[in-house]
This record gives structure tokens, C-alpha cells and sequence, in this order.
């Protein structure tokens, strides 16, 4: 390296994270654990101090959606990739149909591919940088695509597919990195899961799942056919959803969860919850986005790496960077400032830069995280 840049200090952000999952954790959700919750740490799940908040994060997750009467909220641990192969083992009956535009839309559908118990699966894809939603096809029973697709920064709708309703279809929405940061109508899904190290701003390895009545009774009628004698289909244990969803309804998980997490999970939705809820960290993620968006448009050398402006991610952000200048030395030279988790998506391999602006990112933060980004390119050495 040797030529870095120093930048003023007066340009930095007061908070240099803007990672898109980990994503920036808040102190106050680290002093959750510190103070408030301190006697918690180390003691049982099984207990009433961690059930309570447990049944917090359960409630307060349930008015932060306004989820419909009916449905509830699951959670367990494993994160949303055990989330995907628990779909498969207790959510797709025979057939799933999935769009799949991305890094994170593609392994779902890996996964239904792979299960030896479940028909070849029904793919709809789409060149990254845009979206595709799975359309009606015969013979299928869960519908799947991301809400948020983290590796591009595509946003695509969440609303039922026109026919699944008839052929009794559920809607199964990936949204580890849209819950909490994007406008959404609880009604049009059946599961809406995600992990809460995007835009809940905690640590990873839990899922969390708004479940619908027919979701619920789905995993149900799936368990109980696996366990009849001569099944061929087999439900681990840990991949149970019914058992998920009983653990939950005691506020408990399964097994035993990491309690750190919980703690700054729950200091997250209270923060959320006072300040207005979803409608105020949607309008607070529009807000961040729409700077970075602007600042690339009128910018010589950046430019918004989704074309469609209705599928640009308002929590994922993604910029590519013109051929003339290496976006790794930017990254590097913004990480030596404490300017970190600025990079691309690995696997798609483009000069970008992708910044993640979840509630908890500071619109300001943003505007001087631009500034940043301009004084290195103008200082940097080619
Ligand atoms: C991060 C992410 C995942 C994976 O979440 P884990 O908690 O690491 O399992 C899945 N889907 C999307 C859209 C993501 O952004």
C-alpha cells in the first residue's frame, strides 16, 4: 500500500460502518447488554428474564409489521440460510417456483434443487443488477424470491402472484435485508423471514419468520406426512418448523440461542417502535439511499449500478465506479480512515462500491461518507 490517504477529519463520518450485513450496531444496543441486561447474560432461556425478552422482541416485531390477525412471529437459530433449508424440509410440499436474480436468490433455489424429496424446482431468472418474480406455473406450492437482493442492491414487490391463491401457493419473501428498511404489506406473504444483522443492526445466527396461519398449517400437514410409515422425506429436528413455531409461541427457541443477540435485537425494535416504526425507517433509509443515488448521478466518475430507479435499493447501495479508477483502492483507502465494509458483493466482480443504509446509519454519516469517497478518488495515486 504505502501512499495512503489521509482524510481531513472534519470530512469523516461520526460512524464508520456501513457494512450491508453485519451491518452498524448502535451503542446504546451494546450498552443494552452492559447495563440493563447484564444479569441476563449466562443465565437460562428457559427462564422468565430471558422469555420476556423473548416475548418483547415478539410483540414488538408484530406492531412494527402490523402483521394481520393470525399470523405470528417464529424465530430460531440458524440465521436465514437455515431458514432456507427449512423451507424445504416442512414449507414446499412437491414444487417450488423461485426467481432468482443474485447471490442470495440463487442458493434458495439450490437448496430446493438439491432436496432429494422435493420435484425439480421452477427457476426464473434474471441478469443481476435486475429482478424477476417467479409467475404462475401449474403444479406449484410455494412461490420464492428476496425482497432485498443484498449482492446487487435490486429491491423487487412483495405482492401475491396472480393464481397461487387457488392453487393454495404460499409466498415465501427472503427479507434479511429489507425487513426493517423497506415498505412492505405483511397480508401479500406467507413467511417473511430474515436475520437480524442487516437492518436490526444485531449480530447474526438467528432467523426470524412472520408466519401466516396457512404457513403454519402448511408445516403441519408436511410433518405429519413425513413421519407416516414408507415417507421417503425426512425432517431433521433442527429444520422442524412446527417445532420452531411451539419453542416461539413459549417464547423460547429450540436450542439454546446466543443472548447477546437477543438483547441488542430487542433494544433495536424498542428504538425503532418509539420513533415511528416501520413508516419512519423506511422514510430514514429513503433518505440515506437517495443521497448516495444523486451524489453517483451528478458524479464524473460513479454511477448507480441498477438502472430500473423503482428496483434501486433504499437499504442496499450499490456504485459502480468508472474502469479509469480501481474501486479496491478506494475501499482500501476509506478502510485505512475507518471507513469500512464499503466493498462489492464478491462473487459478482464489479468495480463497485456497496453501502449499506439501514436505519441505524445516520443520513448525515452518509453525506460525509460521499465526501470521503470524493477526496480519496481525488487524492489517490493511479
Ligand atoms: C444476509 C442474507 C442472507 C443470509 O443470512 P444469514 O443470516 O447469513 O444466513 C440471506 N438472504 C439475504 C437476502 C441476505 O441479505
Amino acid at each position: 500500500m504505502g501512499n495512503t490517504v489521509r482524510i481531513p477529519s472534519e470530512l469523516i463520518p461520526k460512524d464508520g460502518r456501513f457494512g450491508s450485513g453485519p451491518s452498524k450496531i448502535r451503542p446504546d444496543q451494546i450498552e443494552a447488554i452492559r447495563s440493563g441486561a447484564q444479569s441476563l447474560m449466562g443465565t437460562s432461556h428457559r427462564q422468565s428474564p430471558v422469555k420476556q425478552v423473548v416475548a418483547s422482541i415478539r410483540e414488538g416485531l408484530s406492531s412494527f409489521f402490523s402483521i394481520p390477525d393470525g399470523y405470528e412471529i417464529a424465530l430460531g437459530n440458524g440465521g436465514a440460510s437455515a431458514f432456507w433449508d427449512m423451507a424445504c424440509a416442512s414449507l414446499i410440499n412437491r414444487k417450488a417456483a423461485f426467481g432468482s436474480y443474485g447471490s442470495f436468490s440463487a442458493k434458495f433455489a439450490q437448496s430446493a434443487h438439491r432436496a432429494p424429496f422435493l420435484e425439480e424446482p421452477v427457476i426464473y431468472e434474471s441478469e443481476p443488477g435486475t429482478f424477476r418474480l417467479p409467475e404462475f406455473t401449474e403444479g406449484v406450492d410455494a412461490y420464492c424470491w428476496a425482497h432485498n437482493e443484498t449482492s446487487t442492491g435490486v429491491a423487487a414487490p412483495v405482492e401475491r402472484i396472480p393464481g397461487s391463491a387457488e392453487q393454495q401457493a404460499l409466498i415465501l419473501v427472503d427479507a434479511t435485508s429489507a425487513a426493517g428498511a423497506l415498505p412492505v404489506d405483511i397480508a401479500q406473504t406467507d413467511a417473511y423471514y430474515f436475520s437480524p444483522q442487516k437492518a436490526f443492526g444485531s449480530d447474526g445466527g438467528l432467523w426470524l419468520a412472520v408466519l401466516s396461519p396457512d404457513a403454519i398449517e402448511r408445516a403441519q400437514a408436511v410433518e405429519a406426512s413425513a413421519s407416516l410409515e414408507g415417507a421417503r422425506r425426512w425432517v431433521p429436528p433442527f429444520l422442524s418448523l412446527t417445532s420452531a413455531v411451539e419453542n416461539s409461541r413459549k417464547d423460547q427457541t429450540l436450542n439454546t440461542p446466543a443472548l447477546a443477540t437477543l438483547i441488542m435485537l430487542n433494544e433495536q425494535i424498542q428504538w425503532l417502535n418509539n420513533n415511528g416504526g416501520l413508516a419512519w425507517a423506511v422514510a430514514r433509509c429513503a433518505k440515506s439511499s437517495s443521497l448516495l443515488y444523486s451524489w453517483a448521478e451528478n458524479s464524473e466518475y460513479a454511477s448507480p449500478f441498477v438502472s430500473d430507479t423503482s428496483a434501486r435499493s433504499q437499504a442496499v447501495v450499490t456504485i459502480d465506479i468508472d474502469g479509469a479508477i480501481n474501486a479496491a483502492q478506494i475501499i482500501a483507502a476509506l478502510r485505512d480512515n475507518g471507513i469500512v465494509d464499503t466493498a462489492g458483493y464478491r462473487k459478482l466482480g464489479r468495480n463497485q462500491l456497496r453501502i449499506g443504509v439501514f436505519p441505524s446509519v445516520e443520513p448525515h454519516d452518509v453525506v460525509a461518507l460521499t465526501e470521503c469517497i470524493d477526496y480519496v478518488v481525488e487524492h489517490i495515486q493511479q
